[in-house]
Formats: structure tokens, sequence, C-alpha cells
């Protein structure tokens, strides 16, 4: 196995704005393991969504190296929707589930994308995974019928569903309110630390820090490991 699921190494990310030059990641570096669940924490517009932007492959950065597994993002993007496919998997703030599609069929679309196994391994893996998230009873369920957090537990089901090495989360718990937006971490944790992903969760709620395994912050372009 890999030492680090993922690496950013020396990212720095500048806008330009005439003749202002603003920067916005400051030469940071992240090393992630296989099974770790990071969380990053800081101010808003401190650059958060643009790291987890840049660590999968959505986002170039002007500076620095980003290691997916052993594979080096290209700086010409070659290989940039291949590893997004293959190896990551997106959690955003709002679910962004597909609205006339049920439960079991959010997930069973994406593992008719990927083509990595069969059909039947697949839907057994989404069975699986619904389970694991308290949501067996919900497969036939469309999404207008499910709460916030059964919804946001779907997207989770789903980002798993390509077997990602990584997981990235942007704010997952912001729609959410306190008991459910920890359900959803912690139901996040469950599958990281079962199935041995590597997960960074960019997130403002103190409160569910606790279920992470290293916490960082982000401030003025710089990243720090934060001590609580
Ligand atoms: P956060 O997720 O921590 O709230 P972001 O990563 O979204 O912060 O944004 C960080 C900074 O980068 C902000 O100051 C924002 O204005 C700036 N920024 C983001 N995208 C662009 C862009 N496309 N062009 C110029 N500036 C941008
Ligand atoms: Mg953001």
């Amino acid at each position: 196995m890999v030492k680090y699921a993922l690496q950013l190494n020396n990212i720095s990310k500048m806008y330009h704005d005439g003749e202002d030059e603003n920067t916005v990641l400051d030469n940071v570096s992240l090393k992630v393991r296989p099974g770790e669940f990071v969380a990053i924490v800081g101010p808003s517009g401190s650059g958060k969504s643009t790291m987890l932007s840049i660590a999968g492959a959505l986002l170039s950065s002007t500076k620095g190296e980003v290691i997916v597994g052993e594979t080096p993002l290209d700086s010409n993007k070659k290989n940039w929707n291949l590893v997004r496919r293959e190896k990551i998997g997106f959690i955003f703030q709002s679910h962004q589930l597909i609205p006339y599609l049920n439960v079991g069929d959010q997930l069973n679309l994406i593992g008719r994308i990927s083509k990595k196994k069969d059909r039947e391994e697949s839907k057994k893996y989404a069975d699986e995974l619904l389970a694991d998230l308290g949501l067996a009873d919900s497969k036939t369920k469309y999404p207008n019928k499910l709460s916030g957090g059964e919804k946001q537990r779907v997207a989770i089901a789903r980002a798993f569903m390509n077997k990602p090495d990584v997981i990235l989360a942007d704010e997952p718990t912001a729609s959410l309110d306190a008991p459910r937006g920890r359900q959803v971490v912690e139901m996040i944790r469950k599958v990281v630390k079962k199935q041995n992903r590597a997960a960074i969760m960019v997130t403002h709620d103190e409160r569910i820090l606790d279920l992470v395994d290293v916490i960082y912050r982000i401030e003025n372009g710089k990243l720090y490991v934060n001590v609580m």
C-alpha cells in the first residue's frame, strides 16, 4: 500500500487583479495517509475551497505539485479526468442529488459510469454502503422524500461508490442542524476507517472536530497544524 493517499507539495495559488497579485495559498504542503481523516478550518475566504479544488484536480495551482496515490497530476491536465473518476470522491456543501433518480439509482449510476466492475458487484456494494450509512430502507425513495441529513448521507454513499482513495468534503454539514451534521461526519469517519480511505473535510463547525484525526488551520494563505 502507498504511504500517502494524497500529497500537496509546496502549493501556491495566486490570482491577478489588475496590477495586484492576490496570494490565496502560500507554499502549502499536506500529506494524508490511507485511513486518515483530516479537517481544515479557517475563516471564510481563507482558501479552503481553493485548496480542496486543487487537491481534487478541479483547479490548477500556480506553483507546486499534487500527487494522488502514486500519480502526480500532470501540469497540462492530461490525466485529471482519469484521476478524478478513479481516485477521488467529492462531497459538496449541498448534496447535489439528481431529483428524478431514487436513492439506489443515484448510486448505481456511478457504478455504471466508472465501469470498474460488473453491475451485480456494483449493486451489492451500493447496498452495503446504504446499510452502513443507515439508508437501507430508503433505497427506493426519491430525494424530495428525504430529510437534509438523509440526502447528505446519500451524497456520502455516492462519493464512496467508485471506491476512491481520497474523499474531499467541502463543508458537508453546512446545511444541517447540529445533530444531523454530527451524524453525517460520523458516517464519513466510519467509511474512512472501515475501508482505509483518506478524507479531507473543510468545515466551519468546531463541534465536530473531535471526530477527525488531525486538524489544520488556514490563515493568510499558510497552513498550520491546529493546536486546540
Ligand atoms: P474559503 O473556501 O476558505 O471560504 P475560497 O477558497 O473560496 O475560500 O477563496 C479564497 C480566496 O480566493 C478569496 O479571497 C476569493 O475571493 C479568492 N478567489 C477564489 N476564486 C477566485 C477567482 N476565480 N478569481 C479571483 N479570486 C478568487
Ligand atoms: Mg469555501
